[in-house]
This record gives structure tokens, C-alpha cells and sequence, in this order.
């Protein structure tokens, strides 16, 4: 399978009875203002902050989105869900799991416009896992959703269990795709929205060089 992106996905999904990657192009193609509707929504929020901040991927950036924010109307988180859903439905997705904690709001969403069950997967002792009595059918076609996705770390945790729990992940959703292209999923990758904001390994950050320290965006009272 190919690295694929946004409206660009190449990668079709094995075994895929109902859709192909280039279905996801053609409702891409069909939604072309989700971007600008999800920016909109972003500024209108709050959710976009500007400062110094320490991500959860360990990374340094000038800029967070705090898609708490965003989803904190659930009218609003709704129709966010919506539009994520529509991209991810040719795909013929069965369930959707994420990671918990950003995902959660999202992923509820997502599977609720679907129709279908919503699990989340979560840490034990830093280990991710399913839990709660949730379960996966051998081959069911998962969509792991994320609000958003920067190095992919915790989504490929997430697809990891579900795999291990005998789904087939066939997607994965996001609001935001932070990635920069550089995501590393082999499977077909939709996002609402691509925002390329710098990050930096701490050791190359300006603004620490500069002396500033940054700050976790969810300690920000
Ligand atoms: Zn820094």
C-alpha cells in the first residue's frame, strides 16, 4: 500500500468490497469548502492559539489548535463529524476506534453520522489498549479517527490494536492533518483540513534558543 493524503490518496484498501481510495478523491471533490468551513469554525472557536508550545509528540511549535475548542458545542462538533464521515463512508467502514483522549469527541461523531459502534483505545501503564469489554469482529473494517494527526504516533498505536484484535484498518480520519505529508499510515488518509505549522525537535527550536519555555496547550487554564 501507498502513502496517501487528503485528496491526493493513491492507496486503495485491501480487499475493499464497496469503495476505492479514488472514491474518497471523488467525495474529497465533492466537499471542496470543508477546509474552509473547518478554518472558519477553528478561528470562530477559539481553538487556534499562537505561542510556544510543547506537543504530545515531544515536538516544539509556535502554534496549537485546541480542537477541544472546536468540538466544545456539540452542534458544532456534529457537523464536524459529519463531514469527516462523509469521506471515510465510501470506504465501507464498519466501526471506529480511537485513541483516546483527542479522539474521543470526534470518533463519536464520526461513527454516530455512520451509523456504526464507536470504541476507543487508551493507555495502561503507556502500553494502548481496548478495554471495557469492547470488542473487534475478525475483519471488520475499521476507521481509526483522531482530531488531530501531527507524527501519527498514537493513531498507529490505536490501528496497532485494532489489528490485534483481528479488525481490518481500512482508513484513518482526522479534522486536522498536522502532518506536513510526512504521516506515516499505509492505509487511505482523510482530513478536513492541512495545516502546515512548524514544529521543531527541542534542540532546534527558536523560541528556546531565544529562551522561552514551552508549555503543554492543556495546562493553559
Ligand atoms: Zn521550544
Amino acid at each position: 500500500m501507498a502513502r496517501g493524503k487528503a485528496g491526493s490518496t493513491r492507496a486503495a484498501p485491501a480487499s475493499a468490497a464497496t469503495a476505492t481510495a479514488a472514491d474518497v478523491e471523488t467525495v474529497a471533490a465533492a466537499f471542496p469548502d470543508a477546509g474552509a468551513e473547518t478554518l472558519g469554525m477553528l478561528q470562530s472557536s477559539g481553538a487556534l492559539l499562537d505561542g510556544h508550545f510543547l506537543l504530545s509528540s515531544g515536538l516544539h511549535s509556535p502554534r496549537y489548535v485546541q480542537c477541544a475548542k472546536l468540538l466544545e458545542l456539540p452542534v458544532r462538533a456534529q457537523r464536524v463529524g459529519e463531514r469527516l464521515a462523509a469521506l471515510l463512508r465510501p470506504l465501507g467502514v464498519e466501526s471506529i476506534v480511537s485513541p483516546a483522549l483527542g479522539g474521543l469527541i470526534i470518533g463519536h461523531e464520526v461513527a454516530s453520522a455512520l451509523g456504526v459502534p464507536f470504541r476507543f483505545t487508551e493507555r495502561k501503564d503507556s502500553k494502548m489498549e481496548l478495554r471495557r469489554g469492547f470488542a473487534l469482529g475478525y475483519g471488520e473494517r475499521v476507521a481509526v479517527v483522531e482530531d488531530v494527526v501531527t507524527t501519527g504516533k498514537s493513531t498507529l498505536e490505536a490501528a496497532a490494536v485494532a489489528s490485534g484484535h483481528g479488525a481490518e484498518v481500512v482508513a484513518v480520519g482526522a479534522i486536522l492533518d498536522r502532518s506536513g505529508g510526512g504521516h506515516p499510515f499505509t492505509v487511505p488518509f482523510v482530513s478536513l483540513l492541512s495545516l502546515d505549522v512548524p514544529t521543531w525537535a527541542a534542540v532546534v527550536c527558536p523560541l528556546c534558543a531565544a529562551g522561552g519555555k514551552p508549555e503543554k496547550p492543556g495546562s493553559r487554564a
